[in-house]
């Protein structure tokens, strides 16, 4: 009984007492004979016990209609959801999301586990959880993974039913599938230039390496390091705007960082025999220097190295837009979708080859979120290919 309702049955009381007092006071005083004064108060205190009797059962029902709403609402805000088993297996309590995961209909009060729940690894659990047993596990449903905590209701020491909690934990377990197959990748990249590194070296160490082979080896690992290194600061930079530390933020001209980017990449054009061309008119992105120079860097350093000798770059700086296009190999379309994911390549020796690693197109997708640039991708094969980033 809640505080308020009891001092409201407390003053009503007091006030039916008080009435019924001043009335045989009055009796006594007026002088009226005493069995009418009899009947006055006898009328006056059944009224007001029925007064009274009605006030209590108002607030009582208003209570209950309160606390229903409450307890309703409150199993109903758990993402993922709750459903109470009484100790005959029958639904007594099923919330809106258990609802829908379990694909219950609306009337599902009553309904006996056996035809509510069908996924067999759940009725082993609530079996259990019916025998004393707390049980978690998952179940997908709609798309969703869910964490099911399948738990014995217990009052007075006795297991009175079954509860089972559904959380729903899709978004988690996503990211958690994610790591794993990011560590597992990393794990296979790093060795396989430390593989080659350390067999190279071996060979040099133990003399099986002739005095003509010692340069061309030592080259090999030298390419290896370099790849090793390349790899090893692209992760270290993923898992930093992971984390989402906060880079330094300044006004940049986009026009200035991809002239810095053609600075440094102009050699590696030439080598490779591809005219790298630029157009640019300046505007800036409120953002980190470094950030921005390295997704309009990996974007020219992607169409150099995936284009032939005698074909040329053009990278257009304007209207909030960078565009890099080339005349390069061009992306099959069926492979178009995938290639801003970690580790992705239509081409792997191609890609190792050129010194790639696999995570370019990765940390350019991130930092465009990053400043809610859109990524636009135009590709053909052997014509060439068009990444605009619109800020
Ligand atoms: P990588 O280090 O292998 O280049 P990226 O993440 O930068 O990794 O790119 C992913 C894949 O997308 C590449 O391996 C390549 O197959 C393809 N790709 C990226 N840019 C181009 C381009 N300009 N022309 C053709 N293919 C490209």
């Amino acid at each position: 009984m809640t505080k308020r309702f009891r001092s409201l049955a407390i003053i009503v009381f007091v006030i039916v007492c008080a009435l019924v007092s001043s009335l045989s006071a009055v009796t006594v005083l007026v002088g009226i004979p005493m069995p009418w004064a009899a009947v006055v108060i006898v009328c006056t205190v059944i009224l007001g016990a029925g007064a009274l009797y009605l006030f209590t059962a108002a607030l009582m029902r208003e209570e209950k209609e309160y606390h229903g709403a409450d307890y309703a609402a409150m199993i109903d805000s758990i993402t993922g959801g709750v459903l109470v088993l009484d100790g005959n297996s029958r639904i007594y309590t099923v919330s809106e999301d258990a609802r829908h995961y379990l694909d219950l209909p609306e009337n599902a009060i009553g309904m006996s586990k056996a035809d509510a729940i069908h996924d067999g690894e759940l009725l082993r659990c609530i079996d259990r959880a019916a025998h004393g047993e707390s049980n978690l596990t998952e179940f997908t449903s709609h798309g969703v993974t869910l964490r099911v905590l399948v738990d014995p209701v217990i009052f007075n020491r006795q297991i009175v039913g079954t509860m089972l909690l559904l959380l729903d934990m899709g978004e988690q377990l996503t990211l958690q599938k994610l790591k794993r197959e990011f560590t597992a990748n990393v794990s296979h990249e790093l060795k396989t230039p430390l593989t080659s590194i350390s067999g190279y070296a071996e060979m040099i160490a133990t003399g099986l390496a002739s005095e003509k082979d010692v340069p061309e080896f030592a080259a090999r690992i030298q390419k290896e390091s370099k790849r090793l290194l390349a790899l090893i600061s692209d992760i270290i930079r993923l898992s930093s705007l992971d984390e989402g530390s906060e880079a330094e933020r300044e006004p940049v001209d986009m026009a200035e960082v991809a002239d810095e980017c053609r600075d440094v990449l102009l050699k590696s054009a030439e080598d490779r025999g591809v005219d790298l061309e630029l157009d640019t008119e300046s505007f800036t992105v409120e953002g980190s220097r470094s950030l921005l120079s390295e997704l309009v860097y990996n974007l020219m350093d992607n169409a150099i190295r995936y284009t032939e000798r005698g074909g040329s770059v053009f990278v257009t700086v304007r209207d909030r837009l960078v565009s890099v296009k080339d005349t390069g190999i061009g992306i099959p379309e069926e492979h178009q979708p995938h290639i801003f994911e970690r580790f992705y390549r239509v081409d792997k020796s191609r890609s190792k080859q050129t010194g790639g690693t696999g995570l370019g197109l990765a940390i350019v997708k991130h930092i465009a979120e990053k400043y809610h640039a859109e990524i636009e991708l135009q590709s053909k094969v052997g014509v060439g290919t068009e990444i605009t980033v619109r800020f």
